[in-house]
Order: structure tokens, then C-alpha cells, then sequence
């Protein structure tokens, strides 16, 4: 037994009747791990949302 959670794609492909386990550049997202091809964005075809500025990692807390 090992305590490392396999890290896998866990889209339904409809077609082949699977799971795609795809575990290259698998991430979590909120409707679970999906791989590159089957990320949020990818599947109703929009960009991926990029990190930029806006998010305020380096603005100082106010005191
Ligand atoms: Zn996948």
C-alpha cells in the first residue's frame, strides 16, 4: 500500500466507454483531476485562465 494518491484524468470519455486516466499534466480542478485535453476550458473550448497580475502576492497587508 502507498499513501501517494495516483493522480489521474477522470474524464468520462462517452465514446470509448472509459475513463481517460491520463496522467501527464494532471491538475485538480473543482469538477476533479483532469489532464491537459480535459481541463474546464478545454472542453467548452475557451483559453485557459492565466495567472497574472491582479492577484495580490506581493502587495504589502496594510497596517
Ligand atoms: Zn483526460
Amino acid at each position: 500500500m502507498s499513501d501517494e494518491t495516483i493522480r489521474e484524468c477522470g474524464h468520462w470519455d462517452g465514446t470509448a466507454r472509459r475513463l481517460c486516466r491520463d496522467v501527464d499534466g494532471v491538475r485538480l480542478y473543482a469538477t476533479g483531476l483532469r489532464c491537459a485535453r480535459h481541463t474546464p476550458a478545454a472542453l467548452t473550448h475557451r483559453p485557459e485562465p492565466q495567472p497574472g497580475p491582479g492577484w495580490p502576492a506581493h502587495r504589502k497587508e496594510a497596517a
